[in-house]
This record gives structure tokens, C-alpha cells and sequence, in this order.
């Protein structure tokens, strides 16, 4: 792809930068959608979405897709390496060239984090997972270890209670700090058993996942459970290497804005989980994808 002008540049094709684009587009803006990856973003891994709109997390995505082609977003399949401003456009370099745009939109998202336990990487795809919806038939009958006890895990042991065994839930605290409504579907799954106050400290097996060696963070025993899967839900940590190195980030490495989602780079917006602030719910992702496109409007 040449170089090339726009007046605004969404980094990102998850649900929020999808609905940014959507509404740039609407908004009679030149609206360019970059993403390096499947478009999507975390929403394709939920099977069910938890209220409105009901359906899967990809055909969600898919229609806002099918949606922004339709209207005229130009999809570029390109990595995003460098944002860099002259004071009057945005320049964002890829592997492909170099675009410019009067507003770019950083919705780039957040990706899991990980452990970084022995035998985490090692038993990656051979028991190591993180998407319970496309490997939880994988566990029929057999036992899996669940690591963290926010919504993410929570959400991510139910799904998984529907095949296996015995869904061990270790966390590292006395409480869960999911939502009420997953702590209480949890507490009613008698084949969910909270491993409460516990770390993971490593993941033992052969060929495949076999054990989990757990440690009670109090007693400071050890134990080892029989388990053929492993899924940690600790958290995310936002993808935005390429980001300037001037715009503020939080401790965890969120770009923090202020409260119309701008940067302190005139132009640049930031939106969705890669900012610091975000609610992590879909409404928050369409609420933050919405203002981003106001804020390029106005801006641009
Ligand atoms: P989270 O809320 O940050 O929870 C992370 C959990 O992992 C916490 O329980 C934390 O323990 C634990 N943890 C963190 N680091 C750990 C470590 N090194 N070892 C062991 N445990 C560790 O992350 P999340 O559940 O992924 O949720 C992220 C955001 O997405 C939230 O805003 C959430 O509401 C949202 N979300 C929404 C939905 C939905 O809309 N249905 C679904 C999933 C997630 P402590 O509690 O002790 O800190």
C-alpha cells in the first residue's frame, strides 16, 4: 500500500475501533481501519455475550465489519510501528508505508497477561490455554486449573464447568472480585472448586499438561492437582509499544487521556482497554469507540 491521507486513522479492529471507524465514516470523515492481526479483538473469545446484544463475540464483530467495509473504511492489513506528529497531521508509519491523517485513534486493545511460571510456555497448545470457549470441549471429563478471580476467570470457569470434570478456581486473595452475578453462577456449580488464598508455581506433565503445582500463600504448603488444562485469567496489559513515548501511561502501561479521550498530542485519541480507566464491559467498548469519533471529528 502507498502512502497515503486520511482524515482520521483507527489503530485497531476490535469493538472498539470498529465502532470508532463506523462512526467516523458515518460522520462523512475519510476513515481508515488498521489492524495487524484478525479483526475481532478480545470480544471473538466470548461464545455467549452477557446481555445486549445477545449472540456470539464474532458475529458481533463480523457485522460491524461487514459494516465499516460497506461504508466505504478503507481495511489496511498492516503493523503498526511508530505514531509521530508534525504539529498539524499525524503521520503513523507500518510495515507497509507511511499514512496521515489530522486525527488518529489508538484502539489497539489489551491482550491477557501471563504467569510466567515454568512449564506456562512449554505446554503452550498442549494443555496451556487461554480461550475457553475454543478448547473447553477439549476437557470433557477431565480436571482443569483456572488461575484469577475476576470477571475474566470467572466468566472463563463457567464456560469450562459445561465439560470438565472439576473446574479448580485458584486464587491468589479470600474473595473473588468478579461481579456479583458470576460469583453467585459460580458458588452454584458444585464441579467448581475454589482453591482460595493459592498460587500457581508451576505446571508439571509429560507430553501434555498432567499437574498444577499450587502453594497456599498463608501456610505456605504446597500441593500438586491432577489437571489436563491450564488457563490463567490475571488480567490484561494494553498492546501500545508503538504509541509515542511521551503520552502518559499508567503503572500497568495504560495510555492515560483526559476525559474526552485525548492524548497530549493534539489529534492523537486514545480508546477502549488500552487506555487507562476503561470499564472492560462490550457497552464500554461501543461508548469509547463512539467518543473517539466524536473527538476525531471535532479535533480533525
Ligand atoms: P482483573 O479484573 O484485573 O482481575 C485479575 C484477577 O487476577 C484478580 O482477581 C487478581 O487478583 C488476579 N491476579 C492478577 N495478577 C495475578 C498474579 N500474578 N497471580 C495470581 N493472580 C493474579 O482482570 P479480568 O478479570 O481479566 O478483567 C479485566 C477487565 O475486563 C475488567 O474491567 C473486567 O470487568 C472486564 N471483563 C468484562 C467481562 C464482561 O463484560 N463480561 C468479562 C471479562 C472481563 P486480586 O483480585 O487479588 O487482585
Amino acid at each position: 500500500m502507498a502512502d497515503s491521507n486520511f482524515d482520521v486513522i483507527v489503530i485497531g479492529a476490535g469493538v472498539t475501533g470498529l465502532t470508532a471507524a463506523k462512526e467516523a465514516v458515518q460522520s462523512g470523515l475519510k476513515t481508515a481501519n488498521i489492524e495487524a492481526l484478525m479483526f475481532g479483538g478480545l470480544v471473538v473469545n466470548i461464545n455467549e455475550l452477557d446481555g445486549e446484544p445477545a449472540g456470539s463475540g464474532t458475529d458481533y464483530a463480523s457485522n460491524l465489519m461487514m459494516e465499516i467495509s460497506e461504508l466505504g473504511v478503507e481495511n489496511l492489513s498492516e503493523t503498526v510501528s511508530a505514531i509521530a506528529s508534525d504539529g498539524k497531521l499525524l503521520s503513523v508509519t507500518t510495515d507497509a508505508g507511511t499514512h496521515r491523517a489530522r486525527a488518529v485513534i489508538i484502539a489497539s486493545g489489551a491482550k491477557l497477561k501471563r504467569l510466567g511460571i515454568p512449564g506456562e510456555m512449554e505446554f503452550e497448545y498442549k494443555g496451556v490455554s487461554q480461550c475457553a470457549d475454543c478448547d473447553g470441549p477439549m476437557y470433557k471429563g477431565e480436571d482443569v486449573v483456572v488461575v484469577g478471580g475476576g470477571d475474566s476467570a470467572l466468566q472463563e470457569a463457567l464456560v469450562l464447568a459445561e465439560y470438565a470434570k472439576q473446574v479448580h478456581l485458584v486464587h491468589r486473595g479470600a474473595r473473588f472480585r468478579a461481579r456479583q452475578h458470576l460469583v453467585d453462577a459460580v458458588a452454584k456449580h458444585a464441579n467448581i472448586v475454589p482453591v482460595w488464598n493459592s498460587v500457581a508455581e508451576e505446571i508439571l506433565g509429560g507430553q501434555m499438561v498432567e499437574r498444577v503445582r499450587v502453594r497456599n500463600v498463608a501456610t505456605k504448603a504446597t500441593t500438586e492437582i491432577p489437571s489436563a488444562g491450564f488457563f490463567a485469567y490475571i488480567g490484561l496489559q494494553p498492546t501500545c509499544d508503538f504509541a509515542p513515548a511521551e503520552l502518559a501511561r499508567d503503572a500497568d502501561g495504560f495510555l492515560i487521556t483526559d476525559a474526552g479521550l485525548q492524548t497530549k498530542i493534539p489529534g492523537l485519541i486514545a480508546a477502549g482497554a488500552v487506555r487507562a480507566g476503561y470499564g472492560g464491559m462490550l457497552t464500554d467498548a461501543i461508548a469509547d469507540g463512539t467518543a473517539a469519533a466524536k473527538a476525531a471529528k471535532v479535533g480533525g
